[in-house]
């Protein structure tokens, strides 16, 4: 077992059927995961889920039951955690109290005696625009300066990949959203792998290339933000990373690129991304905003249209949202930005229209969240 050098290995992960499990709980079943090096990735799923856990396994903090990690072309499965070419960011600041900023940053170049400390550690501090606080001690800082002093510090040996363990989770919200968006630039102006792991969907699609949504222990999907946002393939993830009406469906018939389905007897179209057959029942989606609210029979030709009667209306802002019941006793969600077209009121009958292309095709038995 050698210590890797900077140079024999690029950012690039590979984790193939990684399995953790606590007794008899399985708290990481089985995961296969390539992340691209120099690109930002994050770990999303609920408390619990093995966000955590197959992190610290990628650390090396943790053992696994079974499977393999590979950083670039080298197996770093069996390598003890200063063996492998990645740093974490934790929650916790974890800076030493009593040393400066500058000290702070400094500590592990001096620890292995490495070369033009100096000029590392200023890069370092100017890349968070904190060179003018350098000696303060970590108290004097506000969590925001604390927590971009941790970040550097795990950055300044140039790891190939920085694992970041829920950093954020100690900032209010404004400081969080703001702090999102320095990571995402700090990140493109190193280079390096990010993987980070959160539970807010919204933090995860502000930062990440791509996102795996995690749940009990298994990658549910990955892909781009919105990928997952427009097409999720499972309830869990449409459920996950905002809001959905999940429709019963049954396939009716193909017609070239569009599925023809039967929802409680209305006609509803989608894209065919996969293999349908007829008489198939399925669970189809729609996003609330993807869907307008017309006078009944006013809907666009073309359109998905179902019919139902406004139960509650509700200004939360930058839109008003709706509840429609429908003809089946089912409620649907509308957001909807344009009040001006028509009145629209508690017990008005309305339409319900959207354009095929927003529905999205759930995979069979995924239909509970
Ligand atoms: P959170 O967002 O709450 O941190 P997570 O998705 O990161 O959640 P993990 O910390 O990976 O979840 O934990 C996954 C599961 O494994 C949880 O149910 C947790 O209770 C359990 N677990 C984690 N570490 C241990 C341990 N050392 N001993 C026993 N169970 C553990």
């Amino acid at each position: 077992m050698a210590d890797m050098t900077k140079d024999d290995a690029t950012g690039g992960l590979s984790i193939r059927g990684l399995r953790k499990n606590y007794g008899n709980f399985s708290a990481v079943d089985g995961i296969d995961l390539e992340v691209e090096s120099g690109r930002f990735y994050a770990l999303l799923g609920p408390s619990g889920c093995g966000k955590t856990t197959t992190l610290r396994m990628v650390a090396g903090l943790e053992d696994p039951d079974q499977g393999e990690i590979r950083i670039g072309d080298v197996d770093v499965s069996k390598l003890r955690p200063y063996q492998r070419p990645v740093n974490t960011v934790f929650q916790s600041y974890a800076l030493f109290p009593h040393m400066s900023i500058y000290e702070n940053v400094a500590f592990g170049l001096r620890r292995k005696k490495e070369d033009n400390i100096d000029r590392r550690v200023k890069e370092m501090l100017e890349l968070v625009d904190m060179g003018h606080l350098a000696q303060r001690k970590p108290t004097q800082l506000s969590g925001g300066q604390q927590q971009r002093v941790a970040v550097v510090r795990a950055l300044v040996n140039r790891p190939k990949i920085l694992l970041l363990d829920e950093p954020l989770g100690a900032l209010d919200l404004k400081l969080r959203r703001q702090m999102q968006l320095e990571l995402k630039r700090i990140q493109l102006e190193v280079g390096i792998t990010f993987i980070h792991v959160t539970h807010d969907q919204e933090e995860a699609m502000t930062m990440a290339d791509t996102i795996a949504v995690l749940n009990k222990g298994k990658i549910e999907q990955l892909g781009a933000p919105v990928d997952l946002y427009e097409n999720p393939s499972t309830a869990f993830v449409a459920g996950f990373l905002g809001q959905s009406n999940l429709l019963n469906a049954v396939v009716t018939e193909r017609q070239g690129d569009v599925i023809v389905l039967n929802v409680d007897g209305v006609r509803v179209c989608m894209p065919a991304s996969r293999a349908h057959a007829t008489g198939n029942a399925m669970s189809v989606g729609v996003r609330p905003e993807k869907i307008q609210l017309a006078e009944m029979g006013m809907a666009p030709v073309g359109h998905n249209v179902i019919d139902g009667e406004i139960v509650d209306a509700s200004f939360i802002g930058v839109s008003t949202q709706y509840l429609v019941r429908t003809a089946t006793n089912d409620e649907m969600t509308v957001f909807s930005q344009n009040t001006a077209t028509f009145p629209r009121q508690v017990g008005m009958k309305v339409c319900m229209h959207w354009d095929p292309a927003h529905t999205f095709g759930l995979a069979a038995g995924a239909h509970e969240i």
